[in-house]
């Protein structure tokens, strides 16, 4: 029988659901089964109306769509399509970079200075659990909300990348020989990484909470608000003093392999960045009366304590300048990535006048996968090899 809990009325139900949405002109005897898993069953019987079967791409909306979500074409956001295209190129598994010279580096006692050490262990202990908390972040809350199939595509391959850089911190600890008990529980046990987590955890909650439902103002601000937080505080700000850090140590010829996988990595990140950015600027579009004054006032409080956060991480990481690199380099970074974010989704600028202390790290994001992934590659994907016919 048909279960329709989901009401019709809020757009994150039915059609976030995979299910074709039922509008009140629909006569009770075309009411739609519930599909077992969306995308499984043929979800519109073929004697329904070509009304309730064919999406009109102009009716696609980012959140609150009552179109079919297994319709991704014709697309109406050309530009999440080409991100998923983007991020498949880029494809790449940790496996696959050398780690013999960083072991060889760590297990030499005279290899690396004591603080060097405290900084890739503090490091490794905000990474390991922090896609975890991205992915389900993605899966089990933002996904759901959102209504337009090109952006749910590109977030299925976010999830999928997620899983790979929590696979590349595991893949750093197992082949240095970390003591995995203590790197998984820094997220617990070290300030610092423990008070950035606990400041992310109520805005994914917020999503990940099964009665949580988007359509009114107030709900739909929510969403808004942990949209913002996840891409512009937790993947655009959060993750960037540990991405210098380890990308300095690369640049002077240390755990070079964990180096190259963090590039990988903020290559991915960026794009994570980027598309969580399109995606708040469209939802912007689509629904201007959710940015208010009061709203755009809270998101830049929001702001102005996550660069206090990441800036107490900083400290707590280099207690003392290490590798050319000080805590206070990085309160001027952290200002002028913050001053980024807020222009990337409309907000004024924050701190005035702060400049970018790390103009490699442009390049680093930049970086072509061509550039050096030949020369550094073990294995071959095993696409063929792997599959028999006999
Ligand atoms: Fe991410």
């Amino acid at each position: 029988m048909l279960q329709f809990e989901e009401s019709v009325t809020h757009g994150g139900g039915l059609a976030a659901a995979g299910l074709q949405p039922i509008t009140g002109t629909a006569p009770q005897g075309d009411a739609l089964p519930r599909a077992p898993a969306a995308g499984m069953a043929a979800l519109v019987p073929p004697s329904a109306p070509a009304r309730l079967r064919r999406v009109n791409v102009a009716d696609k909306r980012i959140i609150n769509g009552q179109t079919d979500v297994n319709q991704l074409v014709p697309f109406k956001y050309k530009w999440a399509w080409e991100k998923y295209l983007s991020a498949c190129a880029n494809h790449w598994m940790p496996q696959e970079i050398q780690m013999s010279r960083d072991i060889a580096l760590w297990k030499d006692p005279n290899g690396l200075t004591e603080d060097e050490r405290r900084l890739i262990k503090r490091n490794l202990g905000f990474f390991v659990t922090a896609d975890s908390l991205a992915a389900n972040n993605i899966v089990l809350g933002t996904y759901r909300h959102i209504t337009a199939p090109e952006c749910r595509q590109y977030l299925l391959r976010q999830a999928f990348e997620e899983a790979i850089h929590t696979h590349a911190y595991q893949y750093i600890v197992e082949s240095l020989g970390l003591d995995e008990g203590e790197v998984f529980n820094a997220y617990h046990e070290i300030a610092s990484i423990r008070d950035k987590d606990e400041f992310l955890i109520p805005f994914i909650d917020t999503l990940t909470d099964p009665r949580f439902r988007t359509g009114t103002p107030e709900s739909d601000q929510k969403l808004l608000q942990s949209l913002i937080v996840f891409a512009c505080v937790m993947e655009g700000l959060f993750f960037y003093v540990g991405f210098v850090q380890i990308l300095a140590l690369g640049r002077q010829n240390k755990m070079t392999g964990a180096a190259e996988q963090y590039q990988y990595i903020l290559r991915d990140e960026s794009m994570h960045c980027n598309f969580g950015i399109d995606l708040i600027n469209q939802i912007k579009m689509e629904n201007p009366h959710l940015w208010t004054p009061g709203f755009r006032e809270e998101i830049r409080g929001i702001m102005r304590k996550a660069v206090d956060l990441e800036y107490r991480y900083a400290e707590d990481t280099m207690p003392r300048g290490v590798l050319g690199l000080n805590a206070p380099m990085f309160k001027e970074y952290l200002r002028y990535i913050a001053n980024r974010r807020c222009q990337q989704i409309g907000l004024d600028t924050m701190y005035e006048g702060a400049i970018n202390p790390f103009p490699w790290m442009s390049e680093m994001t930049d970086l072509k996968k061509e550039r050096n992934f030949f020369e550094t590659r073990v294995i071959e994907y095993q696409t063929g090899g792997a599959l028999s016919w006999d």
